[in-house]
């Protein structure tokens, strides 16, 4: 896709300057999300509940919105809960081959 239709949610600013979604496309992707009408305590599980957090990345695998999603806790570093389907350690060891 040509850089000047690519989707605003999936641009990730290399200057550094501050994060790549902007809250209206973090909005605008967060209308087709899987998980929109689900409490967050599965996708925030507790280190000690590994069933939990396979329970949030099932539910992930069949999001329309993994990349932007997974993408946008890239970009800000979410520390916590699963996110596009990778785990905070997910996000860890792909964040250390960028
Ligand atoms: S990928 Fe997972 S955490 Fe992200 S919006 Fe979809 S269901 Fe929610």
């Amino acid at each position: 896709m040509p850089a000047a239709q690519a989707d605003p949610a999936l641009v990730v600013r290399r200057d550094g300057a501050g994060p790549a979604t902007s809250s209206e496309s973090f909005r605008s992707w967060r209308r087709e999300a899987s998980c929109r009408a689900m409490g967050c305590e599965v996708f925030f599980p507790p280190e000690d509940e590994p069933g939990r957090e396979r329970a949030a990345k099932a539910i992930c695998a069949g999001c329309p919105v993994r990349l932007p999603c997974a993408v946008h806790a890239l970009v800000n570093r979410e520390a916590h809960g699963v996110w596009g389907g990778l785990s905070p350690a997910d996000r860890e060891r792909l964040s250390s081959h960028l």
